[in-house]
């Protein structure tokens, strides 16, 4: 069995500083390919710089500005923005990560920014025929009405899905895969947890969203993709095929957005 980690931060510490080390460790432990998302101008060229490390391991990266990190950006962030992406479309995997928090939304007043970052890297992904990596917090209608609205050729991700079926479903129907991290590893998320025991083979791929999201037991430690096996653990006892086939569709599925 080889697994994906579709969403890990490795640019940030402490993954960051002992990158060599911890690449030759998935490898060890199957991780053979890692999705690495950008969260903003400051770590456009940095995400850039982590794709040649990889090595045993592949690394698919991603350009976009998360929205929590919204403040400052202007016209100009947005031109450097389609400029890098212009420069550098080839060696990208998706555009993002990309999308709308209801609850910075909420603290910050900043729905109407949010909404702008999200269409416009929306409108990117389309041009270059990318998918992209879609985070989400309390805001399950608008993502899903703005999504609705691009018409993507590509899909993507939507990372870190917590939700309903019926909320699963309105992704999937627009051709996207459900991150499934740490999550599914406490118990309180039980709405989550029944959701991901009934979604189709062809919906799921693995993450970590590490050095963020530690799993249940391992709280106020960083996260590491290395902890994937105990994801898919956890996936394994939540659902009734066998582990080889479920690890096999993980993978597929990852394949079905990204290429081989
Ligand atoms: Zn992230």
């Amino acid at each position: 069995m080889r697994f994906t980690d579709s969403h890990c931060h490795l640019d940030f510490e402490p993954l960051y500083e002992q990158l060599t080390t911890l690449l030759t460790e998935c490898a060890k432990q199957n991780v053979m390919r890692i999705l690495v998302p950008a969260i903003g101008q400051q770590n456009w060229q940095k995400v850039l710089q982590v794709k040649k490390l990889g090595s045993q391991v592949n690394i698919d990266i991603a350009l976009g500005m998360h929205p929590w990190f919204l403040k400052g950006v202007n016209d100009d962030t947005y031109q450097q923005l389609d400029a890098i992406v212009e420069q550098n479309h080839t060696s990208l995997s998706a555009i993002g990560e990309c999308g709308i928090d209801g609850t910075i939304a909420e603290q910050h007043d900043n729905m109407a920014a949010q909404i702008t970052a999200f269409n416009h890297q929306l409108a990117l992904a389309k041009s270059y025929d990318l998918p992209v990596i879609v985070h989400h917090r309390k805001s399950h209608q608008q993502v899903t009405s703005l999504l609705k609205q691009a018409q993507l050729s590509k899909g993507g991700i939507v990372h870190a899905f917590s939700g309903s079926y019926q909320q699963a479903k309105a992704y999937l129907d627009m051709g996207f895969k459900l991150g499934i991290g740490g999550t599914i590893t406490y118990e309180r998320a039980k709405k989550t947890i029944n959701t991901v025991s009934k979604l189709p083979l062809d919906a799921m791929v693995l993450e970590t969203d590490a050095p963020a999201m530690p799993l249940n037991g391992f709280q106020g430690e960083p996260n590491s993709p290395l902890m994937i096996p105990r994801v898919f653990e956890t996936l394994c006892q939540l659902r009734s095929e066998s582990p080889e086939l479920l690890a096999k569709h993980l993978e597929d599925n990852y394949s079905a957005i990204f290429g081989d």
